[in-house]
């Protein structure tokens, strides 16, 4: 029997790796210098969390979730429920008013693989708690734009307001009851949403339902006069920092618990699956969920799709995945051996060195050489040996310089490094 991997997990191999950790790189960079720090939480909570934050009536939680049904536990389907509990649990708006925390790593949900969905995914996930000023939400998503434009991709971001439990009701409201007249032209999600999550139709992905929302009461009109200057000045403060935004009034969240600010980063080059990431002010759960009343206001890049976007843009830079500094090519016994040591010592000296251990022709492992990239080759067969001399190839110009040989492996290695110099 042949065992592969399930459906809707993949792997991700070696060449794609690269792009991976140039994305978390970048992303960590850009975390940093907005004065975020790494939160690390697990993968599996128990199952209330995520039906008291993320809601009962949700996708997500309807239908979407990995749960150990006897256990009472649940693999997280996103990062903001998990990082909450977290902070409630260690008390950590007692260390600092206002926390910048990001978490990056693997979300589950029980998706339809046939429609391209992957059922463990990878987001990148930045929280800000403690503050509610809109120079925050500003910041947050101006954050969430440096990222994005570092790796390159082009984006446009969309924002929209949901209110609050004051000034929300009323629109949900009229919502239903415009919902209500065209009940037989929805979709049947849509039908069954009218009742439930009524704000959930104005994003459903149905042509048809998109025709009918259209003309549908714009949440906007309804902001309590707090909400509707909280979005004015997140949008002023956005043009002062030079973030180009458009205003969509049909974008909801499938998720209950956000309030008032809340966007999407749409990519340019993806087709209909199109948001890279997205976010939103989250005012409320936190009391919600048993801490203290602060607000929050967070958002999640989709790993997978980032990469996808790389991809289109740059397979080159990211081949082959280590370059080395060195390949040391070995001819006979006692040569292998006094190389294998020097490897090891170059490694020492923070080189990327590599050897085979297969006693090659010289032509074939200085093609191995070419296949890693490697900067030099360091030629030692055992007459060189006995001569007290290698022979340095640069790999790029294909100069040979004789490299004297002490049998000092440590010495040499020392010597070789200084030479050659490592790369980062
Ligand atoms: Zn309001
Ligand atoms: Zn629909």
């Amino acid at each position: 029997m042949k065992i592969q991997a399930i459906q809707g997990f993949k792997d991700i191999l070696p060449g794609e790796s690269v792009c991976w950790q140039h994305i978390e790189r970048i992303a960590r960079d850009v975390f940093h210098r907005f004065g975020f720090s790494e939160i690390r939480l697990p993968m599996m909570e128990e199952t209330e969390l995520f039906a008291r934050s993320i809601g009962q009536a949700t996708d997500i939680v309807e239908k979407e979730m990995y749960t150990f049904a006897d256990k009472g536990i649940t693999l997280r389907p996103e990062a903001t429920a998990s990082l909450l509990r977290a902070f409630i649990e260690h008390s950590l708006h007692l260390l600092q008013p206002v926390q910048k925390l990001y978490t990056i790593g693997p979300m589950f949900r029980h998706e339809r693989p046939q429609k391209g969905r992957l059922r463990q995914f990878h987001q990148l996930d930045a929280e800000i708690i403690g503050a509610e000023e809109p120079e925050v939400d500003a910041e947050l998503i101006a954050m969430a734009d440096m990222i994005v434009a570092e790796l390159g991709i082009r984006t446009s971001l969309e924002i929209n307001s949901l209110g609050c439990p004051v000034c929300r009701p009323a629109f949900r409201q009229q919502l239903v009851a415009y919902l209500r007249r065209y009940t037989n032209e929805l979709c049947p999600d849509c039908r069954r949403r009218t009742g439930s999550n009524p704000l959930r139709v104005l994003d459903c992905k149905n042509p048809n339902c998109r025709k009918l929302v259209a003309d549908s009461p714009s949440i906007l009109d309804f902001l309590c006069p707090d909400c509707g200057s909280h979005f004015e000045a997140v949008g002023r403060s956005l043009e002062r920092l030079e973030v180009d935004f458009t205003v969509n009034r049909f974008m909801v969240r499938g998720l209950d618990y956000y309030t008032r600010t809340t966007f999407e980063f749409i990519a340019a080059d993806l087709g209909a699956q199109s948001a890279v990431g997205a976010g939103g002010r989250y005012d409320g759960l936190i009391e919600q969920l048993g801490g203290p009343p602060l607000s929050g206001i967070g958002f999640a890049l989709g790993m997978e799709r980032l990469v996808l976007l790389m991809q289109q843009r740059i397979t080159a830079r990211f081949a082959p995945p280590v370059r080395l500094d060195v390949f040391v090519a070995a001819l006979g016994r006692e040569a292998a051996g006094h190389s294998q040591v020097l490897v090891h010592h170059l490694r020492r000296q923070g080189l990327k060195a590599a050897m085979d251990h297969g006693g090659r022709s010289l032509k074939a492992q200085l093609k191995q050489a070419g296949r890693f990239d490697a900067r030099y080759a360091l030629i030692i067969g055992d007459n060189e040996l006995e001569r007290k001399s290698a022979v340095l190839r640069n790999m790029t110009d294909q100069q040979q310089t004789p490299f004297p040989l002490n049998l000092d492996a440590a010495e040499e290695s020392r010597r070789l490094a200084l030479l050659i110099q490592p790369t980062d």
